[in-house]
């Protein structure tokens, strides 16, 4: 632990260049500042105007959070449906949608969307979440009270959508702001066939948006992405950050601190296998069932991707040292290189240790293959299996270099906080049964938005964003996608 430690540099990077708020006691949150010391140093300096607003956000937080006068009073005038704009505190509330990865990456983008509105967040919770992030705001809760009455049964559907409200005439979005207004907006942002809705991101529904003082959202995205699209949030992103590819690796470890118990998991399982090592490779595998990559076209993409950029050392076909090569002189220490196998499945880990553990490497090293779990499915409902899935999102950001998975948010997390550009199996031909290129490095650490909105808003014809924003790119692995570099 690095909490003894006074130097003001070792100070600094505990509190990850000022990102985190000293304020919160250590152990009811061990991983808050422990979990620096094992990331290598992050590649994006935070800038001050960053720390100012989340400190500014804080403040707001605990005057208007759960518990204080002025949450009752707005909680009571959501439920006599008087939504009138001028309240002194105003809400977004996080709702869930399957996947870990996807839960993360939605809720750093309503956090982003919270600061630059002036609204405070507020999550829903499930069971199979409880404990599983520790608050990350200090003196006050992020938690969604349980008496609160709007928290489920909501889709595309939905009346209270704002994408309904503008088709049934219930909102203007040219309104001026006389109109009186439901008591709340309901912001749909889950994908339909990898676009968001139009009229989601467009300025002067923003403004719409804006006057509603509660907000209930629902996504599954990394709208985050999206909110550069918006012109009057521009100014106020560059100077939150000067490099625009450090959002979700700044938000995310701002907000995002594993509980006890899934921080005991990876405590444990780091110092046991991976902290003596001289490098670490993540490599992640995630095999959706409706598109399951067959076992040897994986394995096999694998093997091609950690030769081509000697990520991992060859093997020789005996369990002898390469060529007549004399052994080391006894004194040398052995270079040991642990590779951190992370999937659902377990044939990836065996396949490879067993290659490792029969063979010697032509170079010399040890290759040391770990694999914390083998859940075999995916069970967002259970707290225990999300407990393993986000320690072995840390472990995997703990790594040297990362092999990911296509499409996976799961991935995008780990390596966007690890601040680490990944080595990206490309998406299958499945013509061919083989991705051309077995692995690519995308453009910047940061993830993907799978599914970018419209940007029809009221004129006549869509538009590409990344033809006109420099710091726009479509993604490697999902040529559609949108992601900030
Ligand atoms: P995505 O489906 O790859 O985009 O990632 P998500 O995190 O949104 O959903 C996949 C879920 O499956 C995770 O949240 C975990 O519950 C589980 N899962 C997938 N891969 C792994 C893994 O390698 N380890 C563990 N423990 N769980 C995983």
């Amino acid at each position: 632990s690095s909490s003894s430690s006074s130097s003001p540099a070792a100070a600094a990077d505990r509190l990850l260049g000022g990102l985190l708020s000293p304020e919160f006691d250590e152990a009811s949150c061990l991983s808050r500042y422990e979990a620096s010391s094992r990331w290598k140093p992050s590649p994006f300096l935070v800038s001050p105007y960053l720390v100012e607003r989340l400190r500014r956000y804080e403040a707001n937080h605990r005057r208007c959070g759960p518990g204080t006068a002025r949450y009752r009073d707005a909680v009571a005038r959501l439920r006599s449906g008087d939504g009138d704009g001028d309240a002194e505190c105003r809400y977004v509330v996080w709702l869930p949608i399957q996947g870990l990865g996807n839960r993360m990456l939605s809720l750093v983008s309503t956090f982003l969307y919270a600061l630059l509105t002036g609204r405070v967040v507020l999550v829903h919770e499930p069971p199979e979440m409880e404990g599983l992030f520790c608050e990350p705001f200090p003196g006050t809760s992020w938690l969604l009270p349980p008496d609160f009455p709007y928290k489920g049964g909501f889709s595309a559907a939905s009346n209270e959508s704002y994408v309904n409200m503008l088709k049934n005439g219930v909102v203007r979005h040219d309104d001026d702001g006389g109109g009186a207004l439901p008591p709340y907006v309901y912001l749909h942002l889950e994908q339909i066939h990898l676009r968001l809705q139009n009229h989601t991101f467009c300025e002067e529904d923003h403004r719409v948006l804006d006057r509603f003082s509660w907000m209930v959202l629902r996504s599954d995205s990394y709208f985050a992405v999206a909110l550069f699209l918006v012109p009057a949030y521009r100014a106020e992103l560059d100077r939150m950050f000067p490099a625009k590819g450090s959002v979700f690796h700044h938000l995310g470890r701002y907000l995002f601190h594993p509980g006890n118990r899934a921080w005991g998991i990876v405590e444990r399982f780091y110092d046991g296998y991976l902290a003596g090592a001289d490098e670490r490779l993540g490599i992640q595998v995630r095999i959706v069932p409706q598109m399951a990559v067959p076992f040897d076209v994986m394995y096999e993409q694998i093997l091609r991707c950690t030769r081509e950029h000697g990520l991992l050392p060859q093997v020789t076909s005996t369990s002898e040292p390469a060529g007549g090569r004399p052994p080391p002189p006894p004194t040398a220490k052995t270079k040991v290189k642990a590779v951190l196998v992370v999937s659902l499945k377990r044939e990836y880990y065996d396949k490879l240790h067993g290659a490792y553990y029969t063979n010697a490497t032509a170079s010399g090293e040890a290759v040391a293959v770990y694999q914390p779990s083998h859940d075999g499915d995916q069970h967002t409902e259970a707290r225990a299996h999300n407990e393993r899935a986000l320690a072995e999102i840390y472990l995997l950001s703990f790594s040297d270099a990362v092999v990911t998975t296509a499409w996976s948010t799961f991935g995008y997390v780990a390596h966007a906080l690890a601040g680490v550009r990944p080595w990206q199996l490309a998406p299958l031909d499945w013509g061919k049964m083989r991705a051309d290129v077995a692995c690519a490095r995308p453009a910047s650490v940061e993830p993907c938005l799978h599914s970018p909105p419209p940007l029809v808003c009221r004129a006549r014809r869509d538009r590409d964003p990344a033809a006109h924003l420099p710091f726009l790119r479509h993604c490697e692995d999902v040529p559609a996608g949108l992601k900030l570099f």
